[in-house]
């Protein structure tokens, strides 16, 4: 099995529980403003690799990953479009005894088939607004998908880590918030809720790409409004971080 696998990295506690390998798989659906890895949106950006090509380099790191309580995590780019190579990645993580953890926006969701999800210990789901024109305004797509996929994971008892990337003037509104935090507090296996505030660091590839970054002029969220979205999230219950 083949697919186009665009780079790797070794994270700690950010992508997943403990030290991860973290396989960034090339091509993306959506088309984020705040995006940091434009370099993956393209298919083609990604290399032809086999899943014992990606299984190689996560066996130099396997025992220190199982030794230090970590695991595997397949991200992007958008990982649910390329379903079967995203399958068979997890299966061989899970066939090594590693923790599995996949990170998706879940647009493609309905991608993802009960083999996908029997491999996958815990889902980092990556919910960019709750108002379906907000959504579109930050991504291009509709919102639907991802809270049919997430009602999904939870009706077949996944492991949800919910993801909110706060950008001021575009996803902070305290009904936009809200509506999220109400969704998530519904969903019985979200285990956490996790409030990202939006950062430029990704600046450097627009340039490279010769793409304009569309908050340019946007700063990253002040503490006082990060106090008050996390706060709505911890409101309904939801362990916060
Ligand atoms: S889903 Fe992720 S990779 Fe795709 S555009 Fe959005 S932030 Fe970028």
């Amino acid at each position: 099995m083949y697919g186009r696998f665009h780079s790797y990295d070794l994270s700690v506690g950010v992508d997943g529980p403990g030290t991860r390998f973290v396989a960034f798989l090339a091509g993306c659906p959506l088309r984020c403003l705040y995006c940091h890895s434009p370099d993956t949106w393209n298919l083609r950006n990604g290399k032809l690799s086999s899943v014992d090509d990606v299984m190689t380099e996560v066996d130099k790191y396997t025992q220190f990953i199982r030794a230090a309580g970590g695991g595997f995590t397949v991200s992007g780019g958008e990982p649910l479009l390329q379903p079967r190579f995203t399958t068979e990645l997890l299966a061989a993580a899970k066939q090594r005894q590693l923790h599995t953890a996949l990170d998706t926006s879940g647009f493609l969701g309905d991608r993802a088939d009960d083999a996908l999800l029997a491999a996958t210990d815990l889902v980092l789901l990556d919910v960019k607004s709750w108002h379906p024109d907000t959504y579109r305004q930050v991504t291009g797509r509709e919102v639907a998908p991802t809270l049919r996929f997430a009602r999904r994971l939870a009706e077949r008892g996944t492991a949800i880590w919910l993801r909110f990337v706060l950008v001021p003037g575009l996803t902070d509104r305290p009904s936009n918030v809200e509506g999220i935090a109400r969704f998530a507090a519904l969903l019985p296996t979200v285990q956490r809720v996790e409030v990202l505030p939006f950062h430029r660091l990704g600046v450097a590839k627009y340039q490279v790409l010769g793409i304009p970054f569309p908050l340019a002029d946007t700063q990253p969220p002040d503490e006082a409004l990060l106090s008050r979205v996390r706060g709505q999230f911890a409101e309904q219950g939801l362990t916060v971080c």
